[in-house]
């Protein structure tokens, strides 16, 4: 079983079904699986072969779709790059995955002019005529829609995703074809996808939740995916509403900036069945802004990382009410968890340790670093480099990640448990701590407060907020204001961003 031959599947068995909804254009799954085979036709004529590398740099758009599905048919491997990638990402990620095609959408062609690519690059971009690139719809509208059977096999090589970054360069992880078909059919399953499901895509597809658990999931069950190229509070709403939608996964940030929408109770959001966010912690006091905001009981937490292909855990709906907070206290239908310390031994009951996953979703490997990924691997277990508690009704509870944890006097500090204290305080909008270096105690913890009111002193009032609610040597010693917090393009917090900053400023 492939994924492009499912798609094909679809097209013979519901041909009238509308498969993508995008501003353009509405196309069902014969119309899909057409352009699907017609671009594959041109990119053999372009001389691409099974396991060869393409690059698709687009936002959410039906040529998006197309491109993915049909560089699979030919057994490719894709490689979607975040579309707000900078120019020396990009010429990192062609150069790191050896690329031989590159997709890129016409609204990003003006900044990637000045790109340096390799010489044997085939560029393809969609709108209008540029010299040296093939054009998109050119290409599909002048090549026969012959079905091309896919030869990908289950244990082939099928795609490169490149890690966000948050904790160092990007590296690619490579995902066979059984890795990614096993992480969707668990969504298929866990969020009960059906054809009559109408899944709203407004986070970047070139990420391992979005792409998997939605858009490969929802295509093996014959849903319709409803493409948004950028994510806006107003615009979720309008479109769950008009475009009756079922399942929506957003980042926290999406939720909580929607969650403040002053006419939100306006909308008719009842068609929703799963509103699933993950990616980056929620505490239970946000978990309840965001119910209360969307009068739902509907929402769904995932916790994974793009090596687990995403998926490890997920809490669901049910569970909110007590475990909000937590990420869950089974694994994903086909993975395992368990909590590992440093030498691979399972921690005792109430212990923090490291989450280690195994199942069929995880990733082959970093490709073409053998080094980096025996390093994450432990006796075929995943290591996420993500710290957890169990509780004694066995939900996890995730503490921090192991590289964010701050080592204090010699004793583990974990900013999450004091970012979620200090977020509570009425004049603090958002906060980030990190551990900054100090000549006695090794590290001392430093808070980067976004405030929603002024404050007069800002140590002052917050030492007082925290004493009692934490331990005095977790109350951080140094705090800073700042206008807001450097995110990536998913909306992820750059610690490392903050650390620079933090560096810049010591003596
Ligand atoms: P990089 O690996 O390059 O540092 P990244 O951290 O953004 O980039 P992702 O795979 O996008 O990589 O993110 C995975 C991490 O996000 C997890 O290891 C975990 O720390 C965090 N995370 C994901 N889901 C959740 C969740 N539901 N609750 C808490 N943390 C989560």
């Amino acid at each position: 079983m492939n994924i492009s031959e499912l798609l094909a599947r679809n097209a013979r068995k519901y041909p009238q079904q509308e498969a993508l909804v995008s501003p353009r254009e509405r196309l069902n799954y014969q119309e899909l699986n057409v352009r699907v085979n017609r671009l594959a036709h041109a990119l053999q004529n372009c001389n691409f072969k099974q396991g060869d590398r393409a690059v698709i740099v687009m936002p959410n758009t039906n040529a998006f779709v197309i491109a993915y599905f049909a560089v699979m048919r030919l057994g490719g491997i894709v490689v979607p790059v975040n579309a707000k990638s900078s120019r020396a990402e990009l010429e990192y990620m062609l150069d790191d995955s050896g690329a031989n095609v590159l997709f890129v959408h016409e609204l990003l062609f003006e900044e990637l002019k000045e790109a340096t690519f390799p010489p044997h690059l085939v560029k393809i971009k969609t709108g209008e005529r540029v010299t040296g690139c093939q054009i998109f719809e050119e290409m599909i509208n002048h090549s026969p829609e012959t079905e091309i059977r896919c030869r990908l096999k289950e244990d082939d090589d099928a795609s490169i995703l490149y890690t966000s970054g948050t904790t160092g360069k990007p590296k690619g992880v490579l995902f066979t074809n059984r890795n990614i078909l096993s992480a969707a059919w668990m969504m298929c399953v866990e969020m009960a996808m059906k054809p009559e499901s109408r899944i709203l895509h407004m986070m970047p597809l070139s990420h391992s939740a979005p792409l998997h658990l939605f858009l490969v999931a929802g295509t093996v069950v014959g849903a319709t995916h409803v493409l948004s190229p950028v994510f806006t509070p107003e615009a979720l709403v309008e479109t769950v509403e008009k475009e009756r939608i079922t399942h929506f996964f957003g980042a926290p940030v999406a939720y909580l900036f929607t969650a403040k929408l002053p006419n939100l109770q306006d909308y008719d959001l009842s068609t929703m069945k799963y509103w699933v966010y993950g990616g980056a912690p929620l505490s239970r006091p946000e978990v309840g802004l965001i119910q209360n905001a969307f009068r739902s009981d509907r929402l769904v937490c995932v916790y994974g990382l793009t090596e687990a292909g995403p998926n490890g855990t997920l809490l669901l709906p049910e569970e909110h009410a007590e475990k909000a907070g937590s990420i869950g206290k089974r694994a994903a239908l086909g993975m395992e968890i368990r909590l590992v310390n440093e030498k691979g031994e399972d921690v005792a009951a109430g212990e923090v340790g490291e989450i280690a996953l195994y199942g069929e979703s995880v990733m082959k490997g970093y490709f073409r670093k053998p080094e980096e990924t025996n390093r994450v691997f432990q006796n075929g277990w995943l290591l996420t480099g993500d710290m957890a508690r169990k509780d004694e009704e066995g939900y996890y509870w995730v503490v921090d990640r192991k590289k964010d944890m701050i080592l204090s006097g010699g004793v583990n500090v974990y900013p999450k448990e004091i970012e979620d204290v200090l977020v509570t305080h009425p004049k603090i909008r958002e906060v980030s701590v990190i551990g900054v270096p100090h000549p006695e105690w090794g590290e001392t913890v430093k808070a980067f407060l976004v405030l929603a009111e002024p404050m007069d002193n800002i140590e002052e009032e917050c030492k007082r907020f925290l004493k009692g609610k934490l331990a005095s040597y977790k109350i951080p010693k140094l705090y800073e204001r700042i206008e807001e917090l450097p995110r990536n393009a998913t909306g992820k917090i750059q610690k490392q961003v903050l650390r620079g900053k933090a560096n810049e400023l010591l003596p």
